[in-house]
């Protein structure tokens, strides 16, 4: 029987190309998403994917929904925390409201998410967790103090779980893209995106589908040896 995958924000921008890739590579893909069902809805229409709405920063709905991912395609063998967002500010100007929105997502996310699979992977003896962290992560980034301490949080989150995992068959991997093209880049002013791009050595931004492939090796039974590791992707432009 396919695995079953589960890619949280997977409608959009790099959880979208996962879940397609995922999809690609044999998986039963889950896929869940916050904001608009028409979109999210016509996108897993079109592709053939299941997709569930809620926020991953609420412990009970990841409850519900994963239960009712497990009742209908079967436990979960691989999760990909994916979903993030960025409200960015000077630190002076940065609100409470700012700094808790982004912890509250792209870390205690990962929290609620993970908790929900965890038992199950380790009574089945495999599991796949993999989390979509950042580059400005692991070099911080001017504007964007909440997000870069999520998302190295991520990375300490990583490691430690990994070694809980171990014994019982199960990896736990963070991925840190460096700056991808979709629409939470799209977002960042012009003058200052070209800034960026010039400070990549590859020349380019990275394309979704190139992170989708980190993700898809990461959670293949030949990757059973990489744990705790953290997979930069960034096309040279911060060398760790
Ligand atoms: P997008 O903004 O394109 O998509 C974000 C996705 O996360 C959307 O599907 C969104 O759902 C979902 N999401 C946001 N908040 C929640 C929530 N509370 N509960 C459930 N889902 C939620 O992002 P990207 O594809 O650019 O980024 C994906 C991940 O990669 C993020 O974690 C990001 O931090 C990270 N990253 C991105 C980089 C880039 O250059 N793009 C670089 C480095 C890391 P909905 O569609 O319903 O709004």
């Amino acid at each position: 029987m396919a695995r079953v995958a589960v890619v949280t924000g997977g409608t959009r921008g790099i959880g979208a190309a996962t879940a397609l890739a995922l999809r690609e590579a044999g998986y039963r893909v889950a896929v869940t998403f916050v904001g608009s069902v028409e979109a999210s809805a016509e996108f897993a229409n079109r592709h053939g994917l299941s997709a569930y709405r809620w926020s991953v920063t609420d412990y009970e709905a990841c409850v519900k929904g994963i239960a009712q991912i497990e009742a209908d395609l079967g436990p979960v063998e691989v999760l990909v925390n994916n979903a993030g967002i960025t409200r960015d500010a000077m630190f002076h100007k940065m609100t409470p409201e700012a700094w808790h929105q982004v912890i509250d997502t792209n870390l205690t996310g990962v929290f609620n998410m993970t908790h929900q699979v965890w038992g199950g992977m380790r009574e089945r003896g495999f599991g796949r967790v993999i989390n979509i962290s950042s580059i400005n992560g692991q070099k911080g980034q001017i504007g964007q103090v909440n997000y870069s301490a999520a998302k190295a949080g991520l990375i300490g989150f990583t490691k430690a779980l990994a070694q809980e995992g171990a014994r019982f068959g199960i990896t736990v991997n963070t991925i840190c893209p460096g700056y991808v093209a979709t629409e939470m880049v799209r977002a960042v002013p012009e003058q200052v995106l070209q800034k960026i791009v010039d400070q990549i050595p590859v020349g380019r931004l990275g394309e979704p589908e190139e992170i989708a492939r980190c993700v898809t090796f990461l959670a293949s039974d030949e990757a059973g040896f990489i744990t705790g590791s953290t997979l930069t992707a960034n096309g040279g432009q911060y060398l760790v």
